[in-house]
């Protein structure tokens, strides 16, 4: 089944590691992982729209809205729905009122869904965070720049872009670009990265290992020196979260290590992104490089201290 698929895809489309992304044949679907979350957002979070999981740094979901719905996105259980979205006069005030009285929140990211997908809201949040003394760091995760770029011509993208521009004067404003294939970064993604830029904003990126997609040296050095080259610079790379019916997407981690291994000799500091795997309960836990002997990936301690099993 799964050969047929490969197949049609090779046939129909022009690039099919792009394809892979969005399009999965439903009988090759797993489900073998138990949970539709198991970062355990769902469990912190104190009002509606925030997950506060590190004590100095809190997470805003602006909506579950996005331009386009990758099939291995880590919120699949939310994604395109409209539960997420944020009332104006309820979960807004919310939000902030939560932060405020929580100055030891300093870092705020804004997520989703794609924050620039509703400008709107994004454009409201930014206003309310730029008032926030306690809030000395501002980050926007989006994949608008590959999905949309011919957006970034909107007025309301502009004036968000503007409102960027203005807190960047104060604080320092992070653009966190999800970025999966070389083949991504367009010439149109690289004009919005560089509308970016004009904001005074720091660009960095993130990407997550896909089996089939982008699980290859080549691929991944050209991703990563092409984001170096054009003034994004590589953030993360996370394992593929065990989400219930991401099982498809998921790669062999020994493989993962061996590549980030070679990347490493291979690549400028600066383009080499810290490769995490993200584990349930609290951690972004930086995975052991094949530079060490006796390190035993079946097994992490996360920030609490808790044994966690990872395979
Ligand atoms: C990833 C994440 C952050 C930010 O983590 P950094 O390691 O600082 O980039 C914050 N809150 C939540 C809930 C997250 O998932
Ligand atoms: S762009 Fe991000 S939020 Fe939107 S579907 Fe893809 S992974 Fe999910």
């Amino acid at each position: 089944m799964q050969q047929k698929f490969t197949k049609y895809l090779e046939e129909q489309f022009s690039n099919p590691s792009i394809a892979k992304q969005y399009l999965i044949e439903e009988n090759d679907i797993l489900f073998r992982y138990e949970s539709l979350d198991p970062l355990c957002e769902d469990t912190h979070q104190p009002v509606k729209g925030l997950i506060h999981k590190y004590d100095n740094r809190a997470l805003i979901k602006v909506s579950y809205r996005c331009a386009a719905h990758c099939r291995f996105c880590t919120r699949i259980r939310q994604i395109g729905t409209a539960d997420g979205d944020l009332k104006e006069e309820a979960s807004i005030p919310n939000i902030m009122n939560y932060i405020k009285a929580h100055p030891e929140i300093t870092d705020v990211i804004l997520s989703g869904g794609d924050p620039l997908y509703t400008p709107k809201q994004t454009l409201l949040i930014l206003e309310e965070l730029e008032q926030i003394d306690s809030v000395k760091v501002i980050r926007i995760g989006t994949r608008l720049p590959i999905h949309n770029p011919k957006s970034f011509d909107t007025l309301l993208l502009k004036s968000v872009l503007d409102k960027i521009a203005a807190i960047q004067k104060k604080k320092p404003f992070i653009v966190l670009v999800h970025v999966e294939h070389p083949d991504e970064i367009t010439p149109e993604a690289i004009a919005v990265f560089q509308q970016l830029k004009q904001t005074g904003a720091t660009l960095l990126s993130q990407s997550v290992f896909l089996k089939g997609i982008n699980n290859d040296l080549q691929v991944l050095k050209t991703l990563f020196e092409k984001l170096y080259w054009n003034g994004v610079m590589p953030y993360y790379m996370y394992r593929c979260d065990y989400v219930q019916g991401l099982e498809h997407y998921v790669c062999d981690m020994n493989e993962e290590i061996a590549i980030m291994t070679e990347l490493r000799t291979m690549l400028s500091g600066i383009a080499y992104p810290t490769y995490i795997v993200d584990v349930e309960g609290k951690g972004k836990i930086p995975v052991p490089l094949g530079f060490w002997e006796h390190t035993d990936i079946t097994n992490c301690t996360d920030f609490d201290n808790n044994k966690i099993s990872l395979l």
